[in-house]
């Protein structure tokens, strides 16, 4: 689809477009180039991809092929399509993303059912986010338990920039942020619960990342720059000025060694209660602390 003066007039339809922009993904080597495209289009169309199908004959306005163009030539360079259409889903809801924000991966909704299951519904208990990033994390769990108050925290303007565009497009009142450089800087008060996704990547382990997430992605939401353990050493140390007693510390953790590793700085701290969780691939991916 080049942008010549005489290709402008022809007319593109739907199943026109996922042909073409299947085989081109094809070529330039994507594994999955069809549902590349389908992403595409469901969101320059607004629609569901089922509805993608049933558009089909469906003629695409020169604004939309003009759009769908320059994210066809984004996503070859493989820039994830969260950032190219600016969203994504998370726990069932819409989140804005931008590049000075991790996108939300589908572990961390892991991390949501493990703490919702842990917070009663009906209890005002204080909730910190640490890395709040797109707010995710903060505002699901706002949303999904509304007497609670949440406060999210992050060191990067950028990124509670978003978060709070994100809270203001799901009405989340009771989630509040903050500009903190928590590894440098304590909490005013202590919580019930501390729930959080912390940049676990070891800095040795950045350049084995898929080039989508090592290009695009902002390396300090991914790595501490060292050994992928120093916000869960800060967290350990601090926990018992952080959390109330009988209180909670809910970690995503990383892979290979990274879970055992970080479960082990809080029995070093003396904590006894401490469990790794499973996700649903059967990898350690939650850390759940009970502060006695
Ligand atoms: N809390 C955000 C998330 O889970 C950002 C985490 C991060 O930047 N490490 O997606």
């Amino acid at each position: 689809m080049s942008s010549s003066a005489q290709d402008k007039q022809k007319t593109w339809r739907v199943i026109d477009l996922i042909h073409w922009a299947e085989s081109y993904f094809k070529e330039k080597g994507f594994s999955n180039p069809r549902a590349e495209i389908e992403w595409l289009l469901q969101s320059i169309l607004s629609c569901s991809r089922m509805d993608v199908y049933l558009r089909f004959e469906e003629t695409l306005t020169q604004s939309q092929l003009s759009k769908l163009r320059g994210w066809v030539q984004r996503r070859i360079t493989h820039e994830p399509l969260q950032y190219i259409t600016g969203s994504t889903e998370f726990y069932g809801r819409h989140f804005f993303v931008t590049k000075s924000v991790l996108i939300p991966r589908p572990e961390t909704e892991r991390l949501i059912d493990i703490s919702l299951d842990k917070i009663p519904e009906t209890d005002k208990l204080d909730i910190l986010d640490i890395g709040t990033g797109s707010g995710c994390i903060a505002i699901t769990i706002g949303m999904e338990r509304p007497r609670v108050h949440v406060d999210a925290i992050d060191i990067s303007k950028e990124a509670l920039f978003i978060a709070q565009k994100n809270k203001n497009h799901h009405n989340a009142n009771n989630v509040h942020f903050g500009e903190i450089d928590i590894l440098n800087n304590s909490i005013q008060k202590p919580v019930d619960f501390i729930i959080c996704n912390p940049p676990y990547i070891p800095n040795i382990e950045m350049d084995s990342l898929m080039e989508d997430v090592k290009k695009y992605e902002p390396s300090h939401a991914l790595t501490d720059g060292i050994d992928g353990l120093t916000f869960y050493r800060r967290i350990a140390e601090k926990s018992r000025e952080w959390i109330i007693p009988g209180g909670w510390i809910i970690l995503e953790v990383g892979l290979n060694d990274h879970p055992l590793k970080s479960m082990d700085l809080f029995k070093d701290q003396g904590f006894k209660n401490v469990e790794l969780l499973k996700d649903y691939n059967g990898d350690d991916r939650i850390l759940v602390v009970n502060i006695a």
